[in-house]
């Protein structure tokens, strides 16, 4: 395993025969507990998550399931464990203990984010840009996985995500480490004027909005990650804990997928985050 171009002082990118995918070192250091991965490389048929599409060929199926299969290899977890929601950009977080399901990758819960205490169970969720969010309290033993697209950071899911680790499993915010996976930055998040404007009303209550909506050449630009960041911390979160991998899905998109470039045949990367 050796390190490779993604790698920085925060991620870890780990190439193998099969498959390369990147690791937040601060998590790398509970491995003991948890498993986890954000996967990159540019294979097409890593793709088994497009709910909202042509089903896959069974050709395509299989090389999918292959992928998952070595990935979750790699980073020591079952993929038959895996849990992955229906991502519709709601603000919907749903606590797996609370279900009714069976560990199957299809599972239809139309939902953004999702939490566990189970040991075993693997979370799922995919973008292409859009931004995906670890969460990890080492003391009770929870994690979350959020997907946050600019819809999701509008209505504040990383914040619901946190405020359902509280109120259900009793975690301090304190405690809690958020891993920001690559997504869109504020150097490619293009917005047109009525998006602009619903950032600027849902987030001038976080002051100074030239922080994060930015004008150049006379275009809008939207920085969703200082966004999430402030409404973390907003919810106790310390700044310590939160873990940004800093990486553009546009800038990088020759590695990691990316909807801006890569047009309606977008192929879409997965995080993931299992309880031993
Ligand atoms: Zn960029």
């Amino acid at each position: 395993m050796n390190n490779d171009v993604l790698s920085n002082n925060t991620v870890n990118h780990i190439k193998t025969e099969h498959i390369e995918y990147l690791q937040f070192r601060k998590l790398q250091k509970y491995n003991n507990i948890i498993s986890h991965g954000y996967s990159v490389g540019i294979d097409k048929n890593f793709r088994t998550f497009r709910s909202n599409r042509e089903p896959l060929s069974n050709n395509e199926y299989e090389n999918s399931m292959n992928n998952y299969k070595q990935f979750c290899k790699q980073i020591g977890a079952d993929y038959k464990n895996i849990i992955k929601a229906n991502q519709a950009h709601t603000d919907n977080v749903v606590s797996i203990d609370e279900i009714n399901t069976n560990n199957t990758i299809d599972t239809k819960i139309l939902s953004d984010g999702l939490i566990t205490n189970k040991r075993g169970i693997v979370l799922a969720t995919t973008n292409a840009d859009c931004i995906l969010l670890l969460f990890f309290d080492p003391v009770k033993k929870i994690i979350a996985n959020t997907h946050s697209g600019w819809k999701g950071t509008i209505q504040e899911i990383s914040i619901k995500t946190v405020e359902k680790m509280i109120n259900i499993y009793g975690c301090n915010p304190k405690d809690i480490i958020v891993c920001i996976c690559p997504s869109i930055r504020k150097c490619h998040f293009e917005v047109g004027e009525d998006v602009k404007e619903m950032f600027y009303k849902q987030f001038k209550k976080l002051g100074n909005t030239d922080e994060f909506i930015f004008n150049r050449h006379e275009k809008w630009y939207v920085d969703t990650v200082y966004i999430n960041k402030m409404l973390l911390k907003g919810m106790g979160i310390l700044e310590d804990n939160i873990e940004d991998s800093g990486i553009c899905s546009v800038c990088n998109s020759n590695i990691i997928h990316s909807y801006r470039v890569e047009g309606k045949d977008y192929g879409l990367a997965t995080a993931l985050i299992g309880l031993r």
